[in-house]
């Protein structure tokens, strides 16, 4: 049969068409390929922890038994007192891990003291120094005022927490935090780190910015890769409980 102008038109419409509509049929293909196909390595199978035990590949700083993975200030025994599955201040000094870390994970729980002394930041004070340099505060903050970048959850000195979450004195707390270190490039610029941090499951700190040396009286400073996780002694029985981390 003779083709007419008109269904050699159909042709080639029916043509662009398909050219139109392959692209589309491909990449609907491309999504449905195995999530493992797309990065440059799998991601490792983690298994989670139940109600705050530690996952599978956490480093446990202390599972309630004994501080054989802290020591004192100058590489002596820690010296708190360890009792009831907790650590307790007793104001023999910081406690510093024999390890030292970069960037990590980190779950640690704690508890005011129940009888309530001080005000400000006289009333339960303790806190996490990250590589014993940037401190995230722990406070008593449970209707007791204190400058805002000093409260509970506060990267000290310098950012406030978004929000006030503490429990009443006595009561087990958490911290989950992700910290970065700042960094020197080639130049020798520092590069800013970063914090985020969970206070009783909400979020106080949002991926803040960490620069500079230290924080106001931390026992180390100075831009390097790592450096001790450190837990204050301010001189008020602060208690603690499982402690783990995981190397980021
Ligand atoms: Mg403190």
């Amino acid at each position: 049969m003779k083709k007419t102008s008109c269904t050699v038109f159909t042709s080639i419409l029916l043509g662009a068409c398909a050219a139109l509509l392959l692209p589309a049929a491909l990449s609907a293909a491309e999504t449905n390929k195995p999530a493992a196909a797309k990065g440059p390595t799998e991601p490792p199978v983690v298994t989670p922890g139940t109600a705050g035990s530690p996952p599978s590949d956490a480093i446990v700083l202390f599972d309630g038994k004994d501080l054989a993975k802290w020591r004192g200030d100058k590489g002596a025994e820690a010296l708190w007192k360890v009792e009831n599955g907790y650590a307790e201040v007793n104001g023999k000094g910081n406690i510093f891990t024999r390890e030292e870390f970069g960037a990590i994970q980190l779950h640690v729980e704690w508890a005011e003291p129940a009888e309530v002394k001080g005000d400000s930041q006289g009333r339960g004070n303790s806190g996490v120094y990250f590589m014993g340099r940037y401190e995230i505060q722990v406070l008593d903050c449970y209707n007791n005022k204190t400058y805002f970048d000093g409260q509970t959850g506060a990267f000290y000195g310098h950012n406030a927490p978004l929000v006030n979450a503490c429990r009443k004195p006595g009561e087990w707390q958490a911290y989950d935090i992700v910290f970065h270190p700042p960094s020197k490039s080639a130049e020798g610029v520092a590069e800013a780190g970063s914090f985020t941090v969970f206070h009783n499951n909400v979020l106080v700190q949002d991926h803040i910015p960490v620069k500079g040396d230290a924080t106001t009286a931390a026992p180390l400073s100075g831009i390097v890769p790592t450096g001790p996780l450190v837990l204050q002694d301010h001189g008020n029985p602060v208690r603690y409980r499982n402690i783990w981390l995981r190397k980021l």
